[in-house]
């Protein structure tokens, strides 16, 4: 519908200006009735509706509606498939449409700089360009729907400890091209409606005040049509953040905020016209909605259920199969051990956690999946709110484990170890899960582990076991994506979206994590994640862009149609992938670069553009 939305301003009282640029409540933003103003609702994000049914708070301790849980954001990048990423956009959009939501609060495009950070289950990457597509296939899948969204957050939130008041020093190579990278190509390709802007400071200027990051870079260089939204309670001064391009703060200031702009402009410090083109931007969001908005909008939870689980298959990585252990035969008997299989973990603490529509049992899943010719036990293991080792549950997982053909132990990172709002502070998985896998490893020389964890941990069990399977934190349908891909019903595909050091001290954040008081100094630079061990020559336990299938693939006719080029050229690299193996499988195709006469200091491989494919034994793709 066309409306004229200067004339509309022309009509605002000063206050009423001021008003639009905070909220209402926590969740809705302020309409004006006179003008025809809706208010609209944004709620969290990402990977499943928050809607909170009663007056909100931010904790999240009110009841939220129900809403499809697909596997968060770690898992969704490791399936590296940009198409099924948009339709969990999609399927998110349709559900945000159900519930009356505008703008649903998410993706989460932050660099994993440290394994440490208590969020990285909900970011994609280590690397930009994939941690970039990831989020621009996300947004575009909700944004389809006519539903926005907001890429958070913006910018350098590469830790949960002090996330309010820390300051993140990077040098403006490596922010541009690793931190700010991982949030360009969303902005440029996708136009979210809207960004949020973070809590901490980058280079001594709190975000929500930034006017290099929010106006200079963000609308003036990357052309960004939406208007930025503050984290939750991040503005420091209201006036000087308007200033500086932050047209919303959330939650509601109690009118604070609001007077504090019409303060500002009466003096003289804020242009009026600023503030006009703020309530601009604000205003054209507000009506993209209203005009997107499908009235007795449904969706169908049992398509998305089915959604969620074959995400689940794609976004688990198989680390290890020795022996070919894996998949797993459909007869004799199996020992199932460890609490995470009755009490799965499947999504991650804080603004992020939803009420999921249904939950699959993995015990129940594995049995459906393996038939009647399985004889199945199942042995707690080990006490998930608890480190300590109980005698009497590992004597009962060896009992189970040494009379059956195979155990499969379900281990992992309890709640308590990693969310929102904290960092951890070792990899270790719990102290009563690694004795178990040593006792169980006692009896029965055949062990796969499954994995329930929203970030890498670290192995030094690892020789006891011969399979792992990462299952990340695997949305509302992992119990089934786990037996589907434990029995070989479908080939594992997922491939790491971060790295795996052997060892928390090899990572290249360590020295510098979580920084002295308020300062964290980005001291390695350009050398994140794989650019680094690479560079060092330090083995990871698992590298970036690893991951095993239970079949193979051939690669060959190598090509590319340019022998020179500048970077603001591009070229087309081809080469044909063949199935030689005897399962159906996918692959994907990872393409690095490298500078071979660099003037400047460059990592030694940087990712530079993928596909997934899935072929039929023996069948090739050009
Ligand atoms: C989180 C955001 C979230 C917001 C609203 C903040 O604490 O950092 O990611 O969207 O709360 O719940």
């Amino acid at each position: 519908m066309e409306r004229n939305i200067a004339h509309l301003i022309a009509q605002m009282t000063l206050e009423e200006k001021a008003g639009m640029c905070s909220g209402l409540d926590f969740w809705h933003m302020k309409g004006v009735e006179r003008l025809g103003i809706p208010s609209i609702m944004l709620t969290d994000g990402p990977h499943g509706l928050r809607k909170q049914r009663a007056s909100a708070d931010h904790l999240g301790l009110f009841d939220s509606v129900p809403a499809t849980c697909f596997p968060s954001a770690a898992g969704l990048a490791s399936s590296w498939d940009r198409e099924l990423v948009r339709k969990v956009g999609v399927a998110l959009g349709e559900e945000c449409q159900a519930e009356d939501v505008a703008v649903l609060l998410g993706p989460g495009a932050n660099i994993k700089r440290s394994p440490l950070c208590g969020r990285n289950f909900e970011y994609f990457s280590e690397d930009p360009y994939l941690s970039s597509r990831m989020a621009a296939s996300h947004i575009q899948g909700v944004q389809s729907q006519g539903v926005g969204t907001s890429l958070k957050h913006f910018a350098a939130n590469n830790q949960e400890h002090r996330r309010m008041t820390g300051d993140s020093v990077v040098d403006e190579r490596t922010l541009r091209e690793i931190y700010l990278a991982s949030f360009e190509e969303a902005v440029k390709e996708a136009q979210p409606w809207t960004v949020m802007c973070s809590y901490n400071k980058v280079n001594g200027v709190f975000a929500s005040e930034n006017e290099y990051l929010l106006t200079d870079i963000l609308k003036d260089e990357w052309g960004f049509e939406g208007f930025v939204v503050s984290d939750w309670g991040a503005v420091n001064e209201r006036a000087d953040g308007l200033t500086a391009g932050l047209e919303l703060e959330m939650p509601a200031s109690g009118g604070a905020g609001d007077r504090k702009i019409v303060e500002a402009v009466l003096s003289g410090r804020l242009p009026e016209e600023k503030l006009d083109r703020a309530v601009e931007r604000l205003l054209r969001v507000i009506f993209l909605a209203v005009d997107n908005k499908k009235p007795n909008a449904a969706y169908d939870a049992d398509a998305h259920h089915a959604l969620a689980r074959e995400v689940a298959r794609e976004s688990m990585v198989l680390l290890k199969n020795e022996d070919g252990i894996l998949p797993l035969r459909k007869e004799g008997s199996m020992a199932v051990i460890g609490e995470f299989a009755a009490k799965p973990r499947y999504q991650g603490g804080g603004s992020s956690h939803i009420k999921p529509t249904k939950l699959e049992d993995i015990r129940e899943e594995i049995a459906k999946s393996a038939g009647s010719g399985v004889q199945i036990v199942y042995a707690q293991g080990y006490d998930l709110q608890s480190d300590a080792s109980d005698d009497r549950l590992i004597e009962e997982a060896k009992r189970a484990a040494a009379v059956a053909d195979i155990a499969v132990i379900f281990a992992g990172l309890p709640d308590r170890y990693e969310s929102e709002g904290f960092d951890r502070t070792h990899l270790s998985i719990p102290e009563n899960q690694i004795r178990l896998i040593h006792a169980v490893a006692e009896v029965q020389p055949n062990i796969a582990l499954v994995l329930s964890n929203g970030a890498p941990v670290e192995m030094p069990w690892l020789g006891s076991v011969k399979a792992v399977l990462e299952a990340y934190l695997g949305g509302q349908a992992l119990g089934g994506a786990i037996a589907d891909l434990l029995f070989g019903d479908v080939n594992p595909s997922g491939k790491l979206a971060e790295t795996f050091p052997e060892r928390l001290e090899h990572n290249p954040s360590q020295l510098n994590f979580p920084g002295e008081g308020d300062r964290v100094e980005y001291k390695e630079g350009l050398f994140v994640g794989y650019r680094y061990y690479d560079a060092k020559r330090i083995e990871p336990l698992f590298p970036f862009g690893f991951g095993l299938s239970y079949t193979t693939f051939e690669y060959s006719n190598l090509a590319i149609d340019k022998l020179g080029m500048r970077d603001d050229e591009q070229a087309i690299v081809s080469v044909d992938v063949t199935n030689t193996g005897v399962r159906e499988g996918k692959e994907v195709v990872q393409l690095y670069v490298r500078d071979v006469q660099s003037s400047v200091i460059r990592p030694s491989k940087e990712l530079k553009g993928f596909a997934k494919v899935g072929l039929q034994p023996g069948k090739r793709v050009p």
